[in-house]
C-alpha cells in the first residue's frame, strides 16, 4: 500500500521536531501494540525531556513568523492537509484500526470526521470576527480584534486518535498559533500520520511538533511549567483534567477541556419504537461504546420498557465481533485488555448490585473483546449508573413520570451529552430541561465540525468546532481610538 504521493504507508514511529522526523534524545522505544491480537504494531519513539523543551522552543521560535501569516496562507495549508487526507482516508483508517482496535466501519469514518475539521476549519480562518463602534458617550471608537493566544500544547485520548487531533490542530494553526501534540501512549501512530499530511501540505518547520514521553504526567508538568506555553487544550478523562487545571493555574495557562461524559439516553412515551432502537443502538455502538458521547445510562419510560428491551436487545445479540481488519466486524476490540477488563468488572459489580444481564456479558479468551451486553434493573444511582462505562454495555433504568427522567439524567456531575427520543416538540422542550453542552434529539450521533463541541459541569470548558472553535486559541484585544 502507499499514499497518494506514493510514499510507502509504513507506519511513522518518531517525533516531529522542528520540521524533522526524529529519534528521541535516548534513543529508547516503546511497543505500540494491536489490541485485537496483542502483536506489536511499531515501536515508538520516547521522547525525553529534552525533546519536549526542543519541540516547545521550536513552536516558540516559528510563532512569530507563522501567526503573521495571511489567513488565506494558512487556510491553504489546512485545506491542502484536508485533500491529502482525504486521498488517503483508508490507510488513516488502518492506522487507526490497527493501533486502537475499533471496527473498520467507525475507523473509516473518524478518518472523514476527523478530516473534515481541516476543512472547516480552512474556511473559518479567513472569517475571524472583529468590531467596530463608537462608544456610548461618542468619545471614542472601540475597535476588538482578535490575536492568536501564543504556543499550544495539545493532548488527546485513544478513543478518537485522529478526530481529537485534528479538532485542536486545526482551529490552532488557522488562529495562527503554533503546537506541541502529545497524543496518547495507545496510539501515537495515528497522531503521526496526521503530522505527516500537516507537514506535506506545506506548514513551515516548527508550527507543528509531536512529541511521546514515557510518562504523560511529569512531562506535561514540566512543559505547562515551560515560559513559552500559553495554551492548553486537553481532551481526556475528568481525573486528569482537574489535575492539569490546578497545573495551569500556576503560570495562569489558559485552558479548553473537553472531558468524561455520563449521558443519559431518554426514551419518553410516545417515542417511535424502532427510531428510539436505531438510534440507543448508534448511541451506544458507534466506536464500540468507547466515546465520551456514548449513551450510558439508558432512561426509559415504563410503556415502552418492555418492547424497547425485547428489540434492543435482539440488535445487540446479532452484532458480528472481531478484528477490525475485516470490515464485516460491526464492532471491534477495546483500546486494551485492561480497558476490556474495567468494563468487565463494572458489569459484574453491577449484578451485585441487582442488575439482570439480558445479552452479552463475557469478555473474549484472546484480545481485548467485550461482548455488547444489555443490563435490565440496573438501580439510578448504583456503581454502573455513576460510572462512564467506556464499553458495550447498555444499562438500562425504568421511569414512570417525565419530570422524574429528567431530574435522573441531571443527577450527575457529568454534562456533556444527553439524547431524547419521543414527540419532536416535548422532546425540543425537553432538552433545554436537561444540563448538558450537546442534545440529540431522536438520533444517535451529533458530532459535527461546523457544530460546538463540548460540555457542561465536570464534562469541559470549551467549545470544539463550529465557529468558537478557533475562539479557543485567539485572544481577545481592544483597541481605543479619539472619536
Ligand atoms: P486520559 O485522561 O487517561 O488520557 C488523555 C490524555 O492525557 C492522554 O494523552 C494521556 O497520555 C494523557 N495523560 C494521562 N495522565 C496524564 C497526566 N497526569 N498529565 C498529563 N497528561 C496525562 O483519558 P483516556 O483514557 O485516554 O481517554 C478517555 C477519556 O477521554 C474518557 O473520560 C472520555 O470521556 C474522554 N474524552 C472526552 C472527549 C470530549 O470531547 N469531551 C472526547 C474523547 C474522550
Amino acid at each position: 500500500m502507499t499514499t497518494a504521493d506514493g510514499a510507502p504507508a509504513v507506519p511513522i514511529a518518531d517525533l516531529f521536531i522542528d520540521g524533522k522526523w526524529c529519534e528521541g534524545a535516548t534513543g529508547e522505544r516503546f511497543p505500540v501494540t494491536d489490541p485485537s491480537d496483542g502483536t506489536t504494531v511499531a515501536e515508538f519513539a520516547v521522547a525525553s525531556d529534552a525533546d519536549c523543551d526542543a519541540a516547545l522552543e521550536a513552536a516558540a521560535s516559528a510563532f512569530p513568523a507563522w501567526s503573521a501569516t495571511s489567513p488565506r496562507a494558512r487556510s491553504e495549508v489546512l485545506r491542502r492537509a484536508f485533500e491529502i487526507l482525504t486521498a488517503e482516508a483508508d490507510i488513516l483508517a488502518e492506522i487507526i484500526v490497527r493501533e486502537n482496535g475499533k471496527a473498520w466501519s467507525d475507523a473509516r469514518a473518524e478518518a472523514t470526521y476527523a478530516t473534515e475539521f481541516f476543512r472547516w476549519f480552512a474556511e473559518e480562518a479567513v472569517r475571524v470576527p472583529g468590531e467596530y463602534r463608537l462608544s456610548p458617550a461618542a468619545d471614542k471608537r472601540i475597535i476588538v480584534t482578535h490575536q492568536p493566544i501564543g504556543v499550544s500544547v495539545l493532548i488527546t485520548p485513544w478513543n478518537f486518535p485522529a478526530a481529537m487531533a485534528t479538532r485542536k490542530l486545526a482551529p490552532a494553526l488557522a488562529a495562527g498559533c503554533t503546537t506541541v501534540l502529545k497524543p496518547a501512549r495507545e496510539t501515537p501512530l495515528t497522531a503521526a500520520y496526521i503530522v505527516d499530511a500537516i507537514a506535506r501540505a506545506g506548514v513551515p518547520a516548527g508550527v507543528v511538533n509531536l512529541v511521546t514521553p514515557k510518562a504523560s504526567g511529569p512531562a506535561v508538568t514540566r512543559m505547562l511549567a515551560h515560559p513559552a506555553v500559553r495554551k492548553l487544550s486537553f481532551t481526556g478523562s475528568t481525573e486528569v483534567g482537574r489535575t492539569l487545571l490546578k497545573q495551569a493555574a500556576d503560570r495562569v495557562v489558559s485552558t479548553s477541556m473537553e472531558l468524561g461524559g455520563n449521558a443519559p439516553l431518554i426514551v419518553l412515551p410516545g417515542a417511535d419504537l424502532d427510531m428510539a432502537v436505531e438510534g440507543a443502538y448508534i448511541a451506544k455502538m458507534r466506536n464500540g461504546g468507547s466515546a465520551c458521547t456514548s449513551a450510558n445510562r439508558f432512561y426509559v419510560h415504563d410503556s415502552l420498557h418492555d418492547d424497547f428491551v425485547e428489540k434492543l436487545g435482539n440488535r445487540l445479540a446479532a452484532v458480528v465481533v472481531g478484528s477490525g481488519l475485516d470490515p464485516a466486524n460491526e464492532v471491534g476490540a477495546l483500546v486494551s485488555l485492561y480497558e476490556r477488563d474495567k468494563v468487565a468488572e463494572l458489569v459484574d459489580t453491577a449484578v451485585g448490585e441487582g442488575a439482570r444481564v439480558a445479552v452479552g456479558g463475557t469478555k473474549s479468551e484472546t484480545g481485548a473483546f467485550y461482548a455488547p451486553t444489555l443490563l435490565t434493573d440496573v438501580r439510578h444511582g448504583s456503581t454502573i449508573n455513576r460510572s462512564e462505562i467506556f464499553g458495550p454495555v447498555s444499562a438500562i433504568v425504568r421511569f414512570t413520570e417525565v419530570d422524574e427522567a429528567v431530574s435522573l439524567a441531571n443527577d450527575s456531575e457529568a454534562g456533556l451529552m444527553a439524547y431524547v427520543f419521543g414527540e419532536e416538540g416535548q422532546s425540543i422542550r425537553l432538552a433545554q430541561r436537561l444540563n448538558a453542552g450537546m442534545v440529540a434529539v431522536n438520533r444517535g450521533v451529533v458530532s459535527d465540525p461546523a457544530a460546538p463541541f463540548g460540555g457542561t459541569k465536570q464534562s469541559g470548558l470549551g467549545r470544539e468546532g463550529s465557529s468558537e472553535g478557533i475562539l479557543e486559541f485567539l485572544e481577545t484585544q481592544y483597541i481605543a481610538v479619539d472619536a
